[in-house]
């Protein structure tokens, strides 16, 4: 039996480095880039104007107030996206429309709402005094050409995709995402809908594979539900080997009668890396590989299979997908926390801030067979072993999930 920590650095030994692909702008959101991406321009690219008035000679609005305005001569009109084809000299001004490129000749722009209106006369009464550079926005000011936008390694969300937008990129080299597949064993299990006979369950860890692997950003490659029968068993997984780069299994890796799952595994050529990890719940967790497929065998019952696809698959999957995983962070218990002399001990739990501080509260749901502590949840604490139980008031190691809000 290895610790969590050996087993973490086995499995990362044998992750390969992410590939890449090229994506249309379009299919951006939510993949992770592989590129480096800098500004293709400065921007603003040109000076422009920050409102929507009258491109002005600042010192030709010395004194003006709504009591004795200063009347300019009006030379014509900028609009965004047109020409700035007009030359401002002393005692003149333009119409000009938030975005619009500055004319030559003018330093400041002065609100419509501080003048006579955009009315279709020859001059403009200006009813207030502006500075120079008062409302332009000055090419470069945001940021230079050649700066660095966004970092491989960072996923795209709204604001990276619109970033990137701003400064013309029409596609994007991300991380390829894993092909994972997922499948359930077990003859007791059946799927909603069908109706439950004497000592069969509802097949939940399936479903909640799935949806981790969707949320993590992974493509579904085969998805199966398998009795415990070798040859099920062989025939998924020789063509799951295939298609994949990870395979997740629910159930069938501990020590009962038909439990198989392992055993199809080393026939079928993967090379077992460890099988067991000092861990409470997920003991029996199995890893291994071929031919670059990497394989975990998760225990069926849902709080081991819940953990340890968030211990290890989940991390796995960010991983081959060019991310770097997200750390613990610490908290102080509210209630006490039960320990193992030679295991880590994980709960599933909630965190919230009280003032400036993390504080935890475990499942009262010991079990690994009670899948309601998930409800509730925001995070899986865990203790590292240790003789007895942890105090309320003493720290807790938390990984925050993903999905869920801190209060
Ligand atoms: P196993 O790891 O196959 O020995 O299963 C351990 C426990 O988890 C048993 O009580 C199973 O009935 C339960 N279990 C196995 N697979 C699932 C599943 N897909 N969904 C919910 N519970 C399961
Ligand atoms: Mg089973």
């Amino acid at each position: 039996m290895i610790s969590v920590a050996e087993a973490h650095i086995n499995i990362q030994d044998r992750i390969q480095s992410p590939k890449t692909e090229t994506v249309s702008i379009n299919d951006a959101a939510g993949r992770v880039l592989a590129q480096e991406t800098v500004a293709t321009f400065p921007q603003p690219r040109f000076d422009n104007t920050a409102m929507d008035g009258f491109a002005v000679r600042a010192g030709d609005t010395q004194g003006a107030s709504s009591a004795s305005p200063v009347t300019l001569s009006m030379k014509g009109t900028i609009t965004a996206g047109g020409p700035a084809d007009i030359v401002i000299g002393a005692g003149e001004c333009c119409q000009i429309m938030t975005g619009a490129p500055m004319p030559e000749g003018a330093d400041a722009v002065v609100m419509v709402e501080d003048t006579s209106g955009f009315e279709d006369s020859s001059s403009v009464d200006i009813s207030r005094e502006v500075v120079e550079k008062e409302n332009i926005r000055y090419s470069g000011e945001e940021i230079a050409e050649g700066e660095t936008l966004i970092h491989p390694g960072n996923r795209l969300g709204a604001g990276e995709i619109g970033v990137a937008v701003t400064f013309g990129y029409e596609e994007l080299e991300v991380y390829r995402r894993p092909r994972i597949s997922i499948f359930a064993t077990g003859d007791e299990l059946i799927e909603p809908g069908e109706e439950l006979k004497p000592s069969q369950i509802y097949n939940s860890n399936f479903h909640v594979f799935a949806e981790l692997s969707e949320r993590v950003g992974a493509q579904i490659a085969m998805r199966g539900v398998l009795k415990d029968n070798p040859d099920s068993l062989k025939k998924f997984l020789s063509e799951a080997l295939k298609k994949s780069d990870l395979i997740v299994s629910s159930g069938g890796v501990s020590m009962g009668k038909h439990d198989y799952v392992r055993d199809i595994f080393l026939e079928l050529g993967v090379k077992e890396h460890f099988w067991k990890v000092a861990q409470k719940p997920g003991r029996p967790l199995f890893f291994g590989e071929l031919e670059g497929t990497l394989i975990f065998g998760l225990p069926g019952n849902p709080v081991s299979s819940f953990t340890c696809f968030m211990e290890f698959a989940w991390p796995t999957c960010e991983r081959m997908m060019g991310l770097t995983p997200t750390k613990k962070v610490t908290a102080r218990l509210l209630e006490p926390f039960p320990r193992e002399t030679e295991k880590r001990r994980y709960l599933l739990g909630h965190v919230e801030m009280d003032g400036r501080e993390m504080v935890a509260k475990p499942s009262g749901k010991y079990g690994s067979h009670m899948f309601t502590s998930a409800l509730m949840t925001n995070a899986i604490l865990e203790a590292p072993r240790g003789d007895g139980p942890l105090n309320a008031g003493e720290e807790i190691i938390a990984r925050l999930l993903p999905w869920s809000e801190l209060q």
